[in-house]
């Protein structure tokens, strides 16, 4: 299979957020620390201005603390409906220069921007009228990283903070990526950069230079070869609209309460083949699974697992979702009276997935998925069925 055509990725984040509208609509708060958060006894700082931050304070650090590091420094409480106003015209900013945003939260988000050159100018001149447009209507300052993939574009939009503006040409991907520490590789929290370390792995380039068997050796099959794929830049996660769905669910209500995991089983299994079966119709795959149990006395238990690679099959969600159910009690004393499988975490199904762990398994289960749904379609829902279905009496 040809190699995809680069896509461009903008990661737009506003710096010191709540801080800096708190500056703007006071200005005799211009040029001095300011630190909003919660009280001293209590609290946690929620954004600093870079006034604050010179003094060491930094954002989740006890509000107590900070006092100690910068008495001098102004402090507020969040105002949250506030940002919540400035957020939303921050994103009418950003609407106009892709027909695909992606919001991380209320002051960061993605955008991809492929494609927009004849419109925008490169990727230098679109980070640049992103960043005046948010200035000239909001009044606030934005950091703007332009990349070929999500997990570079957001590393380089924070690289450079405040106000910066870092472009990454595809060619230069792993000069970029390779001086930096593994802690920014995206999912490497402190156990994983532990064990990169005892093996020598400072930076991302010691783990771009590793062999894939090394990493899995070390980190197992999955995060192995996640992290083989990231330190070299590859990351085929797309920008994903906010205005599509975020999860796909299907869950029932029994007639007979169910006892026993043995009998919950195959209706998860069921479930999932359905939730799997709408993903395949809206063409996309999920990474999350979320299982549902509410027993007799109306308690409600979820489990959620996260997939190292998108999937549409139901066999595999099904499998996922009894697996997480297994550590749910169960039992005749501890009976429940609904279960439902639930997927998000949504990307599309078609294009590059290079994360993927086993693509020909997938397809596989997903072709089988596939074969089932227009038999379905053609006979009514009811024609077909998973040996497995046999031990649910529940199925009508
Ligand atoms: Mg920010």
């Amino acid at each position: 299979m040809a190699a995809p055509p680069p896509k461009t990725i903008a990661h737009v984040d506003l710096d010191a957020f709540y801080a800096s509208v708190e500056q703007r609509e006071d200005p005799s708060l211009c040029g001095r620390p300011v630190v909003v958060g919660g009280s001293e006894r209590r609290g946690v700082v929620a954004a600093a201005s870079y006034e604050a931050r010179a003094f060491g304070v930094r954002s989740a650090m006890p509000t107590a603390e900070a006092k100690r590091r910068c008495p001098r420094a102004v402090f507020l409480p969040p105002r949250m409906e506030r940002y919540a106003e400035y957020s939303q015209r921050f994103f009418a900013v950003l609407d106009r220069f892709a027909p695909r945003v992606e919001s991380l939260s209320l002051d960061e988000a993605f955008l991809d921007v492929t494609g927009e050159e004849r419109l925008f100018g490169t990727g230098r001149d679109i980070a640049e009228a992103i960043a005046r447009e948010t200035r000239e209507e909001i009044g606030l300052a934005a950091s703007v990283g332009v990349a070929p993939s999500k997990f570079v574009a957001k590393i380089a939009s924070d690289i450079e903070k405040p106000e910066g503006r870092v472009i990454v040409e595809p060619s230069r991907v792993q000069d970029f990526l390779s001086p930096l520490p593994t802690s920014r590789l995206w999912g490497a929290g402190p156990a994983v950069q532990k064990r990169l370390r005892e093996r020598g792995l400072r930076t991302i380039g010691d783990v771009a230079r590793c062999a894939d068997e090394t990493l899995v050796a070390l980190l197992g099959p999955g995060l192995g070869r996640h992290f083989a794929a990231l330190s070299r830049g590859l990351d085929e996660r797309e920008v994903e609209p906010d205005s599509e769905p975020i999860s796909i669910g299907h869950e029932e209500t029994f007639n007979a309460d169910v006892t026993s995991h043995e009998e919950l089983g195959p209706i998860l299994l069921r479930q999932a083949d359905r939730v799997a079966a709408r993903l395949r119709r809206q063409d996309r795959r999920a990474r999350t699974v979320v299982v549902k149990l509410k027993y007799t006395d109306f308690e409600l238990k979820t489990r959620r697992a996260t997939f190292t690679d998108g999937t549409a099959d139901g066999r595999r969600i099904g499998r996922a979702a009894a697996e997480l159910a297994g550590g749910l009690s169960l039992s005749p004393r501890r009976r429940a009276r609904l279960a439902g499988v639930a997927v998000s975490t949504l990307e599309p199904r078609h294009g590059p997935h290079q994360l993927s762990f086993d693509e020909a398994s997938r397809q596989r289960g997903e072709r089988l998925g596939d074969a089932l749904d227009q038999i379905e379609a053609k006979f009514g829902e009811r024609a077909v069925g998973r040996a497995a279905y046999a031990g649910d009496k529940r199925r009508r």
